[in-house]
């Protein structure tokens, strides 16, 4: 797709592209180098009801479609997907800043969605039982709810949209997505394959927006679900006001994970996938690892592989070749991420890596929104920087005398969306995978993302909801069972 400050984005509705009737236009940056790639409408109450009422219209007819027709788009979007796979990485890094390997991966993990999504037919039968009395069966048939939205985060464009999109449509629901105006120009070129897809009218709508966009979302009547990705904070507040309205709602929020390293542990391997964990994605992803809890003896060989890795990690533009880590969103989230680490320091942490103040050696990026792996050791249990979800590459440290003590530091937050630990002893690994807080848990693993055949488990404050997003909860969420109770007496017609 063309990028450049003037290239204006529309929102696609009813099978059209349109502009956006709102007067509000933002900048998109591209975070490497701080230029203008695109301007994205901030679209009214007034965008988002064309879009339901188009919607509504879609689903009408969409609902009648059977499902063994309903995911033949979503096959044909699978191959265009692929066939497009190094345009849209490109499109992802140059808008949120990650590495071309990383952008390609989500999209990977997007593409795995749409691909389970095309088991629909399987997946969203009922079930039955013949002779619940003489000559009466019963029967539970799952149908769909009608127009549902999605708003989704800055922080995976080419995944997270597709965690409720594929699932959405292949139920017979017609989906508007709302995406984060950060990062709105992946989007833009996955609603261009869309329309190649070949879904009918209405089926699939995008809105580009902000706020406005959101709040008419979860005040228009004819919305009877909303799937939300995104803070802690917003994600309380779409849970509050769309449940208010009656509506069904799953919104996953912020995080805040927790690491335990045993001293057992392979230390090399450990420390790498942490330190991907950590630093990857430039510490944007909401199962970053934000807490690395040394126990006994695994402190000061932990602590040494970590500052090195911090140290040589190859911070630049994500397009580069050989770059392991990209810059953050916005000159904002470095500010709140420096004051962050200010404060832990303040709290009696110790910098063992500070990387916010490394100019880039390239001039073309310096004014980039860069902060390079930052390491703080000591970080005391309830302060500030232990609690708050940095959303940067930084890691902080604490140390426990044994896997009870670091179980009662993992368990004392908030948040639930992950917990990992590094041992070589099933027991210990048993144990933790019990007792952790967390609805996604990790063993020798740093990000422990749920593929897309088993459900995406936040649990505590960064989850509002009963049913999560991927996979059978996906199916439950956009369905509404309906039974049917039926008697056929053989007296009414002939005798069988
Ligand atoms: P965000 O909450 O700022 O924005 C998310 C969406 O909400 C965007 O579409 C935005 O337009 C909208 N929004 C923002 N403020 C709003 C408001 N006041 N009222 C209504 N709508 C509003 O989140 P972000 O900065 O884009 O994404 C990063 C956050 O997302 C992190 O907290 C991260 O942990 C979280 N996240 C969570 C998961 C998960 O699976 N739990 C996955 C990815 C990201």
């Amino acid at each position: 797709m063309t990028m450049g400050p003037n290239e204006e984005l529309l929102n696609y509705i009813g099978g059209s592209w349109r502009r956006a009737g709102a007067d509000a236009w933002q900048d998109v940056l591209n975070p490497a180098t701080a230029e203008v790639v695109a301007k994205v409408p901030l679209s009214e109450a007034s965008d988002v009801d064309d879009a339901v009422r188009a919607a509504v219209d879609g689903h009408r007819a969409w609902r009648d479609v059977p499902v063994v027709e309903r995911v033949q788009p979503l096959y044909r979007l699978k191959a265009l997907l692929e066939e497009d796979l190094d345009d849209l990485a490109r499109t992802i890094t140059v808008e949120c800043g990650k590495t071309l390997a990383e952008s390609k991966g989500e999209l990977q993990r997007g593409i795995e969605n749409v691909e389970v999504a095309c088991g629909m037919p399987s997946l969203m039968q009922g079930w039955n039982n013949e002779d619940i009395a003489r000559g009466i069966d019963e029967h539970v048939f799952r149908q769909p709810l009608g127009v549902v939205a999605a708003i989704t985060p800055f922080n995976f464009p080419g995944m997270i949209p597709l965690w409720f999109l594929p699932y959405a449509v292949a139920t017979g629901n017609a989906f508007v997505l709302k995406p984060s105006e950060r990062v709105p120009m992946t989007t833009q070129a996955l609603f261009r394959l869309i329309e190649r897809a070949g879904f009918p009218p209405g089926v699939l709508s995008l809105v580009n927006g902000g706020k406005a966009a959101v709040d008419a979302i979860l005040d228009h009547p004819d919305v009877k679900a909303v799937s939300f990705v995104g803070s802690t904070p917003v994600a309380r507040y779409i849970y509050a006001r769309a449940t208010a309205n009656g509506k069904r709602a799953q919104c996953q929020g912020g995080a805040k994970n927790p690491a335990v390293i045993l001293p057992d542990a392979d230390m090399d391997l450990s420390t790498r996938i942490l330190a991907d964990s950590a630093f990857g994605c430039a510490g944007q992803r909401c199962l970053a690892t934000s807490v690395a809890i040394t126990v006994g003896d695994a402190d000061g060989p932990f602590k040494e592989r970590i500052v090195e890795d911090a140290h040589t990690r190859k911070v630049g533009y994500g397009l580069a070749d050989g770059v392991q880590m990209g810059p953050v969103i916005s000159a904002t989230s470095r500010q709140r991420i420096s004051d962050l680490v200010d404060q832990g320091v303040k709290d009696g942490g110790n910098l063992l890596v500070d990387g916010r103040e490394r100019p880039m050696e390239d001039a073309a990026f310096r004014n980039g929104f860069f902060v390079h792996p930052t390491v703080v050791d000591g970080v005391a249990p309830s302060s500030t920087l232990a609690e708050t979800e940095v959303f940067g590459p930084v890691l902080s440290i604490m140390h426990a005398r044994d896997l009870d003590e670091a179980l009662a530091l993992a368990n004392d937050r908030a948040f639930g969306n992950q917990a990992c630990i590094f041992t070589s002893s099933g027991a210990a690994a048993r144990a933790f995978r019990r007792r952790v807080r967390a609805g996604n848990v990790g063993v020798n693993l740093g990000v422990a993302a749920p593929m897309a055949f088993f459900p995406f488990s936040g649990w505590g404050d960064s989850f509002f909801g009963d049913l999560h997003a991927q996979s059978r909860h996906g199916v439950e969420f956009y369905t509404q069972t309906k039974v049917v109770i039926e008697r056929w007496p053989a007296t009414w017609s002939r005798q069988f």
